[in-house]
């Protein structure tokens, strides 16, 4: 089956009825299966620019920064590569910048904290920019999101990062912005985001999380923490519907875009951009390709009904089953 997945990975991402979906990948350290990668996705849907910062010995400078940006933007050019600035505090923690906090994954997170340290914000984001000279496929992605303010406020930054560097004899094109909807707040405020920004990525990892009030790393309600809770899907089905509706081009980036029952249903749901570990890659690319787009539809009208994540996920082995 491997061997069948992997001849198939330089096919295109399309049903049997010819739907077209973009498959990107999520990034983090070092970009060494590139050449591998690239004729096979649609770009860099997330960058966890935390990654690098987690095995340094304090903040790395603006230039050590471009350097990494630099390697991941040229490397994958021309697909766009969506950089998320710094989202540390929740599980991930640096250890020259520690956060004590009784409960972190409400706390001081994202873009909560790089607002509050601008000089921060400000030197990845002319990293970021810098890297981008020329290339002009630099995505900025902002994270944790909750507020409306959070976005203006990072706008503005962005602007005078550009300002900046245009007084300093660099023409750079400003990026396209984007914000994650991983905060269920967000999901009540589409209208106003997308007056703001340029697209949404969805974190489905977090909505999970908020929206079911689980710890997503406690052990002890690990069996509660299921992305395909009918709750969690009903969120999916309503936010993949508005966002067209705006016309917002939305991708989703958790987990369950890399998990290939879960790729159907946001396929039928209506998303189109997916964005996964590179390992899970062959075995969504494999679902896509065997299953039609109205499938996928119906799969999800008779999913949303059922009234338990276990209903949900037997309905899905159960079609799996019977599409072979
Ligand atoms: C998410 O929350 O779904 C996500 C993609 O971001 P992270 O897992 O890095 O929090
Ligand atoms: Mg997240």
């Amino acid at each position: 089956l491997a061997e069948v997945l992997e001849h198939e990975q330089h096919l295109p991402s399309e049903t049997p009825d010819g739907h077209a979906m973009a498959l990107m990948v999520n990034t983090g350290l070092t970009v060494d299966a590139v050449a591998q990668l690239k004729p096979r996705i649609g770009g860099v849907g997330l960058y966890r620019t935390e990654v690098p910062f987690m095995i340094t010995e304090r903040f790395p400078s603006e230039q050590e920064q471009e350097r990494l940006y630099r390697e991941q933007l040229e490397g994958f050019a021309p697909l766009p590569v969506t950089m998320r600035t710094l989202d540390i505090g929740g599980d991930k923690d640096l250890p020259y910048f520690p956060i004590h906090e009784a409960n972190p994954f409400l706390g001081w997170r994202g873009i909560r904290v790089t607002l509050d340290h601008p000089e921060v914000l400000m030197v990845q984001l002319r990293a970021m920019l810098r890297a981008s000279r020329g290339l002009d496929n630099l995505h900025v992605l902002l994270p944790m999101v909750t507020n409306i303010d959070e976005v203006d406020t990072a706008l503005r930054l962005l602007d005078r990062a550009l300002v900046e560097l245009g007084e300093e004899g660099e023409d750079i094109t400003r990026p396209q912005v984007g914000v994650m909807l991983e905060v269920p707040a967000t999901l009540y405020q589409l209208k106003a985001l997308a007056s703001r920004v340029d697209f949404f990525s969805v974190g489905s990892n977090d909505l999970t999380q908020y929206l079911l009030a689980v710890d997503r790393n406690n052990p002890r309600v690990a069996e509660l923490y299921d992305a395909c809770h009918p709750a969690v899907l009903a969120a999916l089905a309503r936010l993949a519907d508005e966002a067209a509706s705006l016309k917002m081009p939305t991708s989703v980036c958790g987990e369950l875009a890399g998990d290939p029952g879960g790729a159907l249903l946001l396929m039928g749901m209506g998303f189109d951009v997916l964005s996964m570990n590179a390992p899970s890659l062959p075995k969504v690319r494999a679902a896509i390709r065997r299953v039609s787009l109205a499938q996928a539809q119906k799969l999800v009208e008779e999913t949303l009904p059922l009234a338990t994540p276990t209903a949900v996920r037997a309905h899905l082995t159960a079609c799996f089953d019977a599409w072979g």
